[in-house]
């Protein structure tokens, strides 16, 4: 009986340090110990705030517009979708009629419900 190896990840060459240093996205400065990775671009945690409030972005949820990073809350605020019906900002699903954007629970007959 032998243990079957498992296939490593292919490393054919001895392992360098990375010719290029890290550099963090927003400061330009080296990026060491933690990294946070987004796409393919580097920040120190520190770094990745939102760009709209400063609010840490490596905690909560946030959105990517032209290359700049806003937590979820300046995002919908700045450039939120909103209910032409209810007048509050759409997350998830969105129905669109007549150039008009709605909740789903909200694109209804306006004289049955
Ligand atoms: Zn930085
Ligand atoms: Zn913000
Ligand atoms: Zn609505």
């Amino acid at each position: 009986m032998s243990a079957v190896s498992e296939p490593q990840a292919a490393h054919s060459t001895l392992e360098k340090p990375p010719s290029t240093a890290i550099l963090c996205n927003t400061c330009g400065n080296v990026c060491k110990g933690e990294v946070l990775r987004v796409q393919n671009k580097y920040f120190h945690i520190k770094c990745f705030v939102c760009k709209a409030c400063g609010c840490d972005l490596a905690e909560g949820g946030f959105f990517v517009r032209q290359g700049e990073y806003i937590c979820t809350r300046d995002y919908q605020r700045l450039y939120g979708t909103r209910c032409f019906s209810c007048d509050q900002f759409i997350e998830g699903e969105v129905v669109s009629a007549l150039g008009k954007t709605y909740h789903p629970d909200c694109f209804v007959c306006a004289a049955c419900r």
